[in-house]
């Protein structure tokens, strides 16, 4: 919601500081769909605050999907598209927001970088993502949140700071630290910044190579926080937090060979709260060719011969284009 304009109606009707508080505290739960149907305000207000103002500031285009994945293509007020994934996995129900329109690092493997940066979203256009879902799965509620939509989260920094305030408030939708996690290119000053927050909130990098040469290639942002630079940075962060740090890697013709699993095993060997995700590389039409089935396995053994542990995730929504890496807006 638009905070400000909704301050700014109930001053001009000169209502107490407690309605302010009332509907935000409605707003937040997520169970509303419009003004209307506050029945705890009077119909007068009810009225008045529906001619004034839109409840949440994105609205549905689109939703595709099933029980387990779906993707929502959201418009906001100036008419830009996002896109917001929500996945029901083991019992978690998640929000997958979008932090930004478009993105500016243009890593060749992802969809959303064919598009460039058209604008940060506000921390209201985040929450209210969450609190879209949340309505949609009503009388669910959304328990886990992550930054891995459209955008570099560490890029729209103030704005995804004071949306995870929000999202992390009592006062707001309440979700724990532990249950939200951030996804970077690797945004060296930031790693640093967010470790300096001392929060629970979950860390990812994209690494997706451990050789400068190869990962530059493809990650462009990597020829501007080269690795050596970026492994200090999560060094730090790890010192800093005694947290786990993920490292997300997508499996790629490109990042596959025997070479790259012995450079990827001794990143990941350098620190003991080092993880690494494998994921496969979820086809968007380019060059960037998955690796093969024979060369997962080749990899994965190399990797296993070197000792490192590892998880090779799912990938959710290939179906309906809601993959990593696949949101983008036609
Ligand atoms: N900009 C942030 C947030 C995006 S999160 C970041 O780069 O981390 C999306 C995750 O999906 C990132 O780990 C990204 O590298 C990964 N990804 C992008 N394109 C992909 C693709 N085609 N297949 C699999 N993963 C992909």
């Amino acid at each position: 919601m638009d905070l400000p304009l909704l301050r700014k109606t109930l001053d001009s009707l000169k209502l107490p500081a407690f309605r302010y508080r009332q509907i935000i505290k409605n707003y937040y739960s997520g169970r509303f769909l419009n003004f209307d149907q506050m029945t705890d305000l009077s119909l007068d207000l009810r009225q008045k605050l529906s001619k004034a103002l839109p409840l949440l500031s994105v609205v549905e285009k689109t939703i595709i999907g099933d029980d387990s994945t779906k993707k929502a293509l959201l418009e906001l007020s100036d008419g830009q598209k996002i896109e917001s994934v929500f996945m029901n996995y083991e019992d978690w129900l998640t929000a997958c927001v979008s932090s930004q329109v478009g993105c500016p690092l243009n890593c060749s493997f992802c969809a959303t970088g064919k598009m460039g940066l058209k604008r940060n979203l506000t921390s209201q256009e985040i929450v209210d993502q969450i609190l879209y879902w949340n309505q949609k799965i009503y009388p669910k509620y959304i328990g886990r949140v992550v930054f891995m939509g459209m955008g570099e989260p560490f890029l729209n920094w103030e704005n995804v700071i004071e949306a995870i305030s929000i999202i992390n408030s009592k006062d707001g939708l309440n979700i724990g630290a532990r249950k939200i996690s951030i996804s970077t290119a690797g945004v060296v000053d930031k790693i640093k910044d967010f470790a300096n927050l001392d929060t629970q909130i979950n860390l990812a990098v994209s690494l997706h190579s451990a050789d400068q040469k190869i990962r530059e290639s493809i990650m462009p942002i990597a020829k501007q926080y080269p690795l050596s630079q970026l492994k200090n940075a999560c060094n730090y962060y790890v010192g800093k937090t005694n947290r786990q740090l993920f490292f997300e890697y997508a499996l790629m013709d490109i990042n596959t060979s025997q070479n790259d699993a012995k450079l990827l095993a001794d990143f990941i060997s350098s620190n003991r709260l080092f993880f690494l995700n494998l994921i496969p590389l979820n086809p968007i039409g380019g060059d960037m060719l998955p690796a093969s089935k024979d060369q997962q396995k080749i990899f994965i053994d190399y990797l296993n011969k070197f000792g490192v542990e590892y998880s090779l995730r799912r990938s959710f929504g290939q179906d309906i284009n809601a993959a990593c890496g696949q949101l983008a807006t036609k």
